[in-house]
């Protein structure tokens, strides 16, 4: 698995996209992510924009191209907010959709012309049924559905109806337009499915123009058949909606023949995925928004520290299938932590800190000592570490009665300060408690760089931050949201079984490096885990606030006994 960069296999999709080329059915090949803007971007989406725009430029040398389109034909749910925020991602995911940028509101005349025409030819009509009614007639798997009263009026008189539906002449649920299909058909999606229904909404884009708004299955294909795109890839649960798609590019006077292919959504273990959870989240303040760190929108990988290429290995890694399946979450950390391994460069931060006194350092003197930023590649340099009489360890780095193999400090043992010295603990102090409070230690002279004298044992090196000039810090520990593996699935719902425990917010000590390092800054924080500068709150000279990333170690399959 450290493959740094797993190319696709070739799928089943990029198959087919070969053959035509080769076949010359398509000069060249267009393709679209189309999201609805109502809500933000999540990792499935990524993996639709990997896709997606990875086609176009894998064929970019005969001209492909992906379009970024906004399939904002539902009025109600859809808001700017949101089409500015899934520009962002997929910029910042690393796609340009450069002049292709499209919104399914801005074909709404040709919609309805649609209409008109499928009016024309007897294939449309408007039904003037309660949707009740119309739900009643539609029969199921084993009895076929009967057409409404009024389904067989003359064109005539159902393009005046279409008309006065667009006038304003009717309420919401008066009428809606269907497509005369096949009422006995064994797919339900061809039983005369509904073109418009009638919605008195303001839309963001069409302001009060309209008051019918098309449903998707009607409005996909034509937008698709517009814009020229030869392949409309798409999830499995429109596997069943195919022959509908054809229909209408059948029966529609459209200047192209798009085809649809289905593929797996991506599902991940421990979150949820549904735009529709995710608002809910945001909505009852149960996260602190859409670009909330533990969230899998975009922005909060984003603001997490996710990497955009560690996301884009993660969408070539998981591949294409035709089947639906969870993906471990852990893979995904698992392409995050190694691209960080071998990018980010090293930094010290204690988080759980306990002083150390230096006895034979003068405490007015500020030393530096040289540290290397990245321990497997030297051209990442080294930076200098201020040191003065006294620094902070990690609690944990000291044990009052350790065991043979504890390689740290405890009373007359030898650790090595991460880049400089060897010390040797010469004293320690306890409260009531029986917590340490403060340890004494002594400098060997001449061990900076140089192995340990004869006769010493010193194994380990531990992390360490100067108390002169160390500088606290806001660190959030980040955790998975969910504490169960399928929230989904869980008896109360998903909001029952958060991780109680996936935020903790401490205050560390971390060198003065850290604490002037740019917002987004990212780094190891050595010994610990990677971390992120937060891109809203940290601010720099001032505030420093950090951001956990991804721990070093995966805890949770350690507990999973993986
Ligand atoms: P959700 O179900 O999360 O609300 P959606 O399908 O309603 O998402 P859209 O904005 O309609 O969201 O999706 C835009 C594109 O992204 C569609 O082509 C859709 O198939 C794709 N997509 C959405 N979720 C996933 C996923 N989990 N895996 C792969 N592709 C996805
Ligand atoms: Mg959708």
């Amino acid at each position: 698995m450290s493959d740094p960069d797993p190319s696709p296999k070739p799928d089943f999709i990029r198959e087919i996209i070969a053959d035509d080329l080769a076949t010359g059915k398509h000069p060249t090949i267009i393709t679209r992510f189309p999201p609805e803007p109502n809500g933000y971007l999540h990792i499935g989406h990524a993996k639709s924009i990997c896709l997606n725009f990875g086609i176009a430029l894998e064929n970019a040398g005969i001209g492909a191209k992906c379009h970024l389109r906004f399939d904002d034909t539902n009025p109600e749910k859809e808001e700017s907010e949101y089409v500015e925020s899934i520009k962002a991602d997929v910029r910042w995911l690393g796609f340009d959709w450069e002049n292709d940028l499209y919104f399914a509101s801005d074909y709404f005349e040709f919609f309805y012309e649609c209409a008109v025409h499928l009016i024309k030819q007897g294939l449309a009509y408007v039904d003037q049924n309660s949707a009740e009614e119309i739900r009643a007639k539609r029969g199921n798997l084993t009895t076929p559905g009967t057409r409404s009263t009024g389904s067989d009026r003359p064109v005539e008189e159902n393009l005046e109806l279409l008309a006065s539906m667009r006038a304003g002449a009717f309420k919401e649920g008066d009428c809606v337009l269907r497509a005369r299909i096949d009422m006995a058909s064994s797919n339900m999606n061809l039983r005369d499915p509904v073109l418009y229904r009638i919605m008195h909404a303001h839309h963001h884009n069409t302001g009060d123009a309209w008051c019918i708004y098309p449903m998707y299955d009607f409005a996909h294909p034509l937008e698709d058949a517009l814009e020229h795109i030869t392949h409309s890839l798409c999830t499995l649960e429109f596997e069943n909606h195919r022959p509908l798609y054809d229909w209408f590019i059948e029966n529609c006077p459209v200047p192209s023949k798009p085809r649809q292919i289905e593929f797996a959504r991506l599902n991940l273990t421990y979150t949820v995925m549904s735009k529709r959870k995710l608002l809910q989240l945001v909505q009852e303040g149960l996260v602190g928004g859409w670009n909330d760190p533990r969230l899998p929108t975009i922005s909060g990988l984003r603001r997490r520290g996710y990497p955009a290429p560690a996301i884009r290995d993660f969408c070539k890694r998981i591949g294409l299938t035709k089947f639906n399946s969870t993906t471990d979450v852990a893979l995904l950390e698992f392409e995050v932590r190694d691209l960080l391994n071998r990018e980010a460069p090293r930094r010290m931060a204690v988080l759980d800190p306990v002083r150390v006194v230096l006895e034979n350092w003068s405490a007015e003197t500020i030393g530096h000592i040289d540290v290397a930023n990245h321990p497997q590649n030297p051209a990442a340099g080294e930076r200098q570490v201020p040191i003065s009489g006294e620094v902070w360890i990690e609690r944990e780095d000291f044990m009052e009665d350790p065991p043979k193999k504890f390689y740290r400090l405890g009373p007359g043992r030898h650790v090595r300060l991460r880049g400089g010295h060897i010390i040797r603990c010469t004293s320690h102090e306890k409260d009531a408690a029986g917590n340490i409070t403060l340890i004494g230690a002594e400098i060997l002279p001449g061990t900076v760089g140089a192995d340990s004298p004869a006769g010493i044992e010193c194994r380990a090196a531990i992390h360490w931050v100067d108390v002169a000039t160390g500088v606290d810090a806001e660190v959030r520990l980040y955790d998975r949201l969910f504490s169960v593996e399928d929230p989904d699935s869980a008896e109360g719902g998903f909001t029952s079984v958060l991780n109680p425990d996936s935020l903790k917010t401490i205050t560390a000590k971390v060198e003065p490096a850290l604490a002037v390092a740019a917002a987004g800054f990212s780094c190891q924080f050595e010994r610990i885990g990677y971390f992120i500068a937060d891109g809203i709150d940290h601010q720099p000279g001032a505030k420093p606030v950090f951001n956990r990333t991804v721990a070093l170690r995966d805890s949770w399959g350690k507990q999973a006994g993986r």
